[in-house]
């Protein structure tokens, strides 16, 4: 790419221009992609997690994912929405499996 300020070309990497010293527009742009604010999804995640697990897995994992983007913020409440869910998934399954093996329908008979 080329510097919009010296013209100079630079390393599509750069940062910096190494000619003149002004950012950019790889450093301009991953500035603009540091959300401010709290990381929604991860919080998100961790209530759905309690309700809906497979959802609130799904938006654990995105949560973590974003973490980075808002300075790592959320990323302890996405790990612990991923424990949970991933809990409550096990048990949601163990729970069907049971009442299958226990004849399913048959208990709601009596
Ligand atoms: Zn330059």
């Amino acid at each position: 790419m080329y510097c919009k300020n010296c013209g100079s070309e630079i390393d599509d990497n750069a940062m910096v221009c190494p000619y003149c010293g002004v950012m950019t527009d790889k450093a301009n742009g991953q500035l603009a992609s540091q959300k401010s604010g709290s990381n929604a999804i991860a919080i998100v995640g961790f209530i759905l997690s309690f309700f809906f697990w497979i959802p609130g897995l799904i938006c654990s994992i995105v949560g973590l994912k974003n973490a980075p983007q808002y300075g790592g913020k959320g990323k302890g409440l996405a790990i612990a929405g991923i424990v949970l869910s991933v809990l409550s998934g096990v048990f949601v399954i163990f729970y069907v499996a049971l009442s299958i093996v226990k004849g399913g329908t048959n208990m709601f008979l009596y």
